[in-house]
């Protein structure tokens, strides 16, 4: 299927404005110092308003693109290019999420005060589900409870791995609403604006030997009689586990797209690193038969991953994120093993300099290593997608 001119246009605009104005920022944003890069990337998230690149997964009349999932699959390999790229055009994760969120399910009153916000770059939000207690990957083990007081919720619980917590307006919160109810109807996401009394975001995980700030930190986030008007929920009461589905398969397209523009850069830094480098005079890395596997088992990785993501973008599209359940849960495995396979060889072709900071590769290693556990483990979903096929199958 080929791609409308207007979305062709806009991939190419992306491209000039990635390499014009984006990577010459990455240096300084790799030595890890958020703060000293925060001016000069609030003012490409201007430019990238000015140019017409900004929350190209929303809607027109949310000052998006107007987009569809497959689209905006393409937009988001270019933007995985370079580790600014989702966050300098607005379609970061986990505020891109909770945008759809609100969009899909939110009430009127809701998306004015904040959906229109965060569309507009003026806040951030967070996405609180994970308790450090439970397994994430079985949150209908959850400990967090918002039990309705007159006309409100009072949230008592602990969460960890709140992406973004620190400087957000907002978090929305996986809570048991209805300890009585069916197990997959005991919970519901509701909105908690940082400023409310109880809410306290006990301190910002370090991760692979990183701190971060700001957007880039994992929050361990209390809530201690925490009370919100009941109207803060989104969506009907007992739908949080229903919602946080229809979240995550989009979710999941935008992830493993970002992840197939991570493995592009590499794939491209590890051969242009392969042709130069001289391991005797005259005689490249390039001319060693395990770096040509490297290469040709990358390019044919990425080659299917990116057919495979495509593919289940289509289907969602087409036919909504419950029927392309199975290959959301193919793309999710498969594409975070390929990421994890093609920066390792990068890093490996690079020598020591793979493991600096002196390139991206080793940024994305440390951070992507994740890709593997968050949105489901590798192994849940293999389990999830074995089944279906074994139970659906005529065997
Ligand atoms: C970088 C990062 C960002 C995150 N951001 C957010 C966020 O913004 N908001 C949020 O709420 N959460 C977030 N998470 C949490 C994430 O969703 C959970 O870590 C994930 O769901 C796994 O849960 P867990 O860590 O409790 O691991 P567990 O559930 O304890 O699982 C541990 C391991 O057990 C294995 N396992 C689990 N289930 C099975 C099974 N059925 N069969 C076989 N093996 C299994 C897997 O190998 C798994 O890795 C983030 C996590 C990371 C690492």
């Amino acid at each position: 299927m080929p791609l409308r001119p207007e979305v062709t246009d806009l991939l190419d605009r992306i491209r000039l404005f990635l390499r014009e104005e984006v990577h010459p920022l990455e240096p300084d944003f790799l030595r890890g110092d958020l703060a000293a890069v925060a001016p000069a990337l609030a003012g490409k998230r201007q430019r990238a308003q000015a140019l017409g690149l900004w929350t190209p997964h929303l809607p027109p009349a949310y000052g998006g693109l107007g987009l569809s999932l497959w689209e905006f699959g393409h937009v988001s390999e270019l933007l995985g290019r370079s580790p600014l790229g989702h966050y300098l055009c607005n379609c970061q994760a986990p505020d891109i999420g909770n945008m759809e969120l609100l969009l899909h399910f939110g009430s009127e009153e809701q998306k004015e005060r904040w959906l229109l916000p965060l569309a507009a770059g003026e806040i951030r939000s967070c996405f609180s589900m994970t308790e450090p207690e439970n397994p994430g990957s079985n949150p209908v083990m959850m400990s967090t409870t918002a039990l309705p007081e007159g006309e409100d919720y009072v949230i008592n619980g602990r969460k960890w791995f709140t992406t973004a917590a620190d400087g957000a307006a907002f978090a929305i919160v996986m809570a048991i609403t209805n300890p009585d109810a069916d197990r997959y109807a005991r919970a519901s996401q509701i909105i908690v604006p940082t400023d409310t009394p109880g809410f306290r975001l006990a301190a910002n995980t370090p991760v692979m030997g990183h701190v971060g700030s700001g957007f880039a930190t994992h929050g361990e986030v209390e809530y201690v009689d925490c009370r919100v008007p009941q109207s803060y929920r989104i969506g009907a009461e007992g739908a949080g586990f229903a919602l946080a589905q229809e979240r995550l398969g989009p979710g999941r397209i935008h992830h493993c797209m970002r992840w197939i523009g991570i493995c592009e850069r590499a794939f491209e830094m590890m051969c242009a690193r392969a042709l130069r480098r001289e391991l005797a005079p005259g005689k490249p890395l390039a001319i060693q038969g395990i770096v040509q596997a490297w290469i040709a088992e990358s390019r044919a990785e990425i080659n299917a991953a990116r057919l495979l993501v495509l593919d289940a973008a289509a289907k969602i599209d087409a036919q909504g994120a419950y029927a392309a359940r199975t290959d959301i849960s193919l793309i999710k495995f498969y594409v975070a093993g390929v990421l994890q396979n093609v920066l390792d060889r990068a890093i490996q072709a690079h020598g020591g300099l793979g493991v600096t900071d002196y390139t991206p590769l080793a940024y994305w290693y440390r951070h992507e290593r994740a890709a593997r556990i968050y949105d489901g483990p590798d192994e849940v979903h293999k389990i999830a997608v074995a089944r279906r096929i074994l139970r659906e199958g005529a065997w």
